[in-house]
């Protein structure tokens, strides 16, 4: 019988992919923990305006849309737990996943951690990280109000970010280490109707300049081609270069490629059998909410297939009856864990 301390089903992230696993699995009568994260929503409350979300017309804050997905996720019996995963143990049977609380045990676990932002790999990027170096304009842009912001990234998200920190800062500059930025056709016109965001291309950084006292103050920049230095004055820079996947911590018990986990094509199923992976965590193509939260209903079904039906459920999944308990009356399952 499950206890405080285990669940049949475990799921460790929530942003769009973690929270559409924890409605599904908690509407299939499964009681799923899902250990939200510290950053709890996941990568899309940075965005201001989610226009692409079906549902939506109008748009709606990458913030309302999680906190929405959370409260639904609860409402429909999952337990939230807002902490990190520090530690698992996909070695033993139930699995064991750690906080710096508490460990719990899980028959089955869905895995949507989803990415964290790239860093630059500057020597000073540690050190003033929180004093002039971010990573969210919607998150930390208000502590740059009146100051001089850079950004650096040539994607929708870099643009996005110098678009958004026009609001609060004196005075924008996007450096970008290509002649061309790789943004959307979309994202390049709205960055030329605001002539104010100043773009210099193609340059890299190649030092952070500041001190204990004030933070950030400058950047030393490199033009690509003819080496050129020269310096900008910034008291604040904001990384924008891509993501990378939040695997750290399963790579000794799962395969990954490149970093992000390795799925069996067309299914959320990992090499290790009932952990499940969803959304960005194993996605380097899509990238998208919807497309994490659809791998998020995936996942619930996986898991459950596989919590009732053992591998063969997963093998014969279209065969077999997934909902084999009353859904809308969310049933529990009365079988045993594999
Ligand atoms: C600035 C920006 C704008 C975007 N705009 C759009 C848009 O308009 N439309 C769109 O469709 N997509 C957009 N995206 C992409 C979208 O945000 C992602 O595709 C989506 O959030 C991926 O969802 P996910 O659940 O897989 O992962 P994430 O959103 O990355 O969520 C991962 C979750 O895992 C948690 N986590 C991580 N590590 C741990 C741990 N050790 N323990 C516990 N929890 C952990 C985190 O706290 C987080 O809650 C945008 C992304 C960015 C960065």
């Amino acid at each position: 019988m499950p206890s405080a301390d285990h669940t049949r089903l475990l799921i460790i992230g929530g942003g769009p992919a973690g929270y559409t696993a924890a409605i599904y699995a908690a509407r299939a009568g499964l009681a799923p923990i899902c250990i939200e994260g510290y950053g709890s929503g996941g990568q899309i409350v940075r965005s201001p305006q989610v226009d692409n979300f079906p549902g939506f017309p109008g748009g709606v804050s990458g913030l309302e849309l999680t906190g929405r997905m959370r409260d639904q996720a609860e409402s429909c019996g999952a337990r939230l737990v807002l902490s990190d995963v520090t530690q698992v143990d996909f070695g033993v049977r139930p699995f064991q996943v750690r906080t710096d609380e508490q460990t719990y045990r899980a028959d089955a676990v869905i895995v949507a951690t989803g990415a964290n932002p790239r860093r630059l790999g500057l020597p000073g990027e540690d050190e003033f990280t929180g004093r002039g170096i971010a990573y969210c304009a919607i998150c930390d842009g208000a502590f740059f109000a009146g100051k001089q912001v850079t950004v650096v990234g040539g994607g929708d998200a870099a643009v996005g970010e110098a678009l958004s920190l026009r609001n609060v800062a004196a005075g924008v500059t996007l450096v970008h280490r290509r002649d061309n930025l790789r943004a959307s056709t979309a994202s390049k016109r709205a960055l030329a109707e605001a002539p104010d965001v100043r773009v210099l291309t193609p340059y890299v950084i190649d030092d952070i300049i500041g001190d204990d006292e004030n933070g950030v103050t400058a950047l030393s920049l490199t033009r690509v081609g003819d080496g050129a230095r020269s310096t900008v004055r910034a008291d604040g820079l904001f990384v924008a270069i891509g993501h990378e996947p939040a695997t750290a911590l399963f790579a000794p018990w799962l395969e990954t490629d490149r970093g992000w986990i390795r799925t069996q094509p067309g299914t959320t199923v990992t090499s290790m059998p009932g952990v499940f992976a969803a959304g960005e965590v194993s996605d380097v193509r899509y990238r998208q909410a919807i497309t994490a939260a659809a791998a998020g209903c995936a996942a619930a079904i996986d898991a459950e297939r596989w919590l009732v039906n053992g591998a063969a459920g997963l093998l014969h999944g279209a065969d077999v009856e997934p909902h084999g308990h009353d859904l809308a009356a969310g049933q529990p399952v009365a079988v045993a864990a594999p």
